[in-house]
């Protein structure tokens, strides 16, 4: 019960009047539950005694109608609370678990699946929040039935009876719990194989259209249901144990009653008891019934959340790598920027994708890199927008390490359209304006213009307030680059890194986007990785790029007079021409 009481006692803190006021409801609740037992065992024993009056048999019916009505109306004041508490906790331990992910690094991206951290999110949540929420009603409410009730028994019938059918209880309830407990490392499997199987079906989804393409179907469906098959079988070792404890415990409550019958008759032989008293009492011990299976339950819920809080902790204790210190500089422009013997090597990989990087970028320059496909052309770049650290070697913005810089300054200093375009499923415009969302209309028209994207809201259904399909799908791989491009140039970037922004446009439309580039980009800086020549040749400096490490460096001029992959590679694409 720590775990979960721990993960949650910031909020019962926070709250503490509402749960107070629960606390005493469910107190009442339980009190009052318990009565009408109570007085309908001293209604027969006045019936029996024959004091039956007009007067008492008027009051027991009132009390008899008045305790199920105040148990509802307190059951209804309760219920309204403690919903109101469980979603409130879902919604702020959501809003920070998703605050945290937003945190996180790469590096933390490349060590969970996706599928994993939504059912973290999900299941694993749900989980929390209902046992946080059964816990109080469960424990209180039940304890308090149990307490009232043996007080009931003890003191106003019989202690001896009490303490003959009911001390069974629990024992036989703490070595059924310990054999149900036995389940623990089933669920923690179950909770695995659980986000495995969303990961799985995620992916599917997103992958819809090569499936289909590729006639896949019937083999994903395949996968699909060994993933389900497989949850389903994790699910029933847990089944197992829960099945093994309900019929055992029914045994253990016969005993009870068989106990209470015969010693209770016994006790009324012998005067020690009357007759309205057995009644209360056995109809106590059917009482305690629902109270002591719902304690051991709410316990078992306890034991699935507490693996759902460990699986929530692990995800909230990652630190990112990358993060900000205290004194960390902010910086809006800059004059140099230089890699130093940079090499990169990605958290599970074995060799470093890049290596022994010297290369000076000064202000307002158009840097080309180009190089076989592999050669680690967009890991160079990416070192810029401050995913990762870099393994060794270092960056210097004006000669100070990149990794002194704000981070979310040096991010605001680029615009970058990566290889893989990230379309939301949101409108053409909205698309466009998360580069910029304070940019108003013009710069929106402006920035479509630059992109060469204009033509194309002719043949969007409602021109900029066209919806796009999730990922993109209902536009061509050259709009969809074009619009990444638009959302890049609204922001206005000091550093404009296109990540072969370029490959899905036709040569006359990649002109255009360039010359756009050169007239309107005067004095910023352009970062630009291609495979056609065309997009690279009036840079200041190109490098090529070749194993991760720079094999030529220079201007287009200079590097078709020298010898090397440059010279090859342009010559080829002449005479592909
Ligand atoms: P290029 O842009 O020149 O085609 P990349 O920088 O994309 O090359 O990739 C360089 C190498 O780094 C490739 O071998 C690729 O497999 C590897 N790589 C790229 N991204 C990752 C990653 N996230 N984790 C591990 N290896 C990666």
């Amino acid at each position: 019960m720590g775990n979960i009481l721990q993960k949650v006692s910031w909020f019962i803190k926070e709250e503490w009047k509402i749960y107070l006021s629960m606390f005493f409801l469910l107190l009442l609740i339980s009190l009052v539950s318990l009565a009408p037992a109570k007085a309908l065992g001293l209604a027969i024993d006045t019936i029996v005694s024959g004091e039956l009056t007009r007067r008492s048999l008027t009051i027991l019916v009132l009390i008899l109608i008045a305790l199920p009505l105040s148990r509802y109306i307190l059951s209804f004041i309760y219920n309204y609370l403690v919903n109101k508490e469980g979603q409130k906790l879902a919604f702020t331990l959501r809003k920070k678990y998703l605050s945290h992910l937003f945190s996180m690094d790469s590096s933390f991206y490349e060590r969970y699946q996706k599928g994993d951290l939504i059912a973290r999110v999900t299941n694993d949540l749900d989980s929390i929040t209902t046992a946080a929420t059964s816990l109080l009603e469960g424990i209180i409410f039940n304890v308090g039935v149990i307490v009232f009730a043996i007080v009931i028994m003890s003191f106003t019938i019989s202690w001896k009876l009490t303490l003959i059918s009911v001390t069974i209880m629990p024992i036989a309830l703490t070595v059924l719990n310990i054999i149900r407990n036995q389940k623990r490392k089933y669920i923690k499997i179950h909770r695995e194989v659980y986000a495995d199987m969303t990961e799985k079906v995620l992916e599917s989804v997103e992958g819809q259209k090569v499936i289909r393409a590729y006639g896949q179907e019937d083999n994903d469906l395949l996968k699909q249901f060994d993933a389900i098959d497989k949850d389903i079988n994790s699910w029933r070792y847990i089944v197992r144990y829960e099945n093994w404890f309900n019929p055992l415990f029914e045994v253990v409550y016969g005993i009870s009653y068989i106990l209470a019958f015969g010693f209770g008759i016994f006790f009324i032989i012998n005067q020690e008891m009357t007759l309205g008293g057995l009644i209360t009492f056995v109809s106590y011990i059917g009482l305690l019934y629902n109270p002591i299976i719902s304690i051991s339950t709410i316990f078992s819920q306890i034991n699935n959340a507490n693996i759902s809080v460990d699986r929530f902790d692990e995800i909230m204790k990652e630190v990112p790598i990358v993060h900000n210190e205290t004194d960390s500089k902010n910086i809006i422009q800059f004059d140099t920027i230089d890699f130093r013997n940079v090499t990169f090597k990605y958290p599970f990989d074995k060799f470093p994708v890049i290596k022994n990087i010297n290369v000076t970028i000064k202000n307002g320059q158009t840097i080309g890199i180009v190089g076989p496909t592999g050669a680690g052309k967009s890991t160079l770049i990416r070192q810029l927008l401050r995913e990762f650290n870099v393994t060794d070697g270092q960056i210097f913005i004006d000669n100070i390490s990149i990794e002194e810089y704000v981070i979310e300054d040096i991010r605001n200093l680029v615009g970058y359209v990566p290889q893989a375009h990230m379309i939301f499923k949101r409108g053409v415009d909205e698309n466009i304006l998360i580069g910029n969302p304070k940019a108003n209309i013009e710069e929106l028209d402006k920035a479509v213009k630059l992109a060469d994207f204009e033509k194309d809201l002719s043949f969007l259904q409602f021109g900029m307030h066209t919806m796009v399909g999730e990922s993109g799908s209902t536009l061509s791989g050259g709009q969809k680059q074009r619009l990444s491009i638009a959302r890049a140039l609204i922001k206005n970037p000091e550093i404009l890194i296109l990540d072969d922004s370029l490959s899905a446009v036709d040569a006359k439309t990649e002109d255009t986007i360039i010359e756009h580039l050169k007239a309107y980009r005067q004095g910023k800086t352009n970062i630009i990785v291609a495979h056609r020549f065309s997009a690279v040749r009036d840079a200041d400096l190109i490098m090529v790029l070749e194993g991760g490490t720079i094999s030529q460096m220079g201007t287009h001029n200079e590097l078709i007079r020298s010898d090397g992959w440059y010279k090859k590679q342009y010559i080829q694409q002449m005479t592909m021409k």
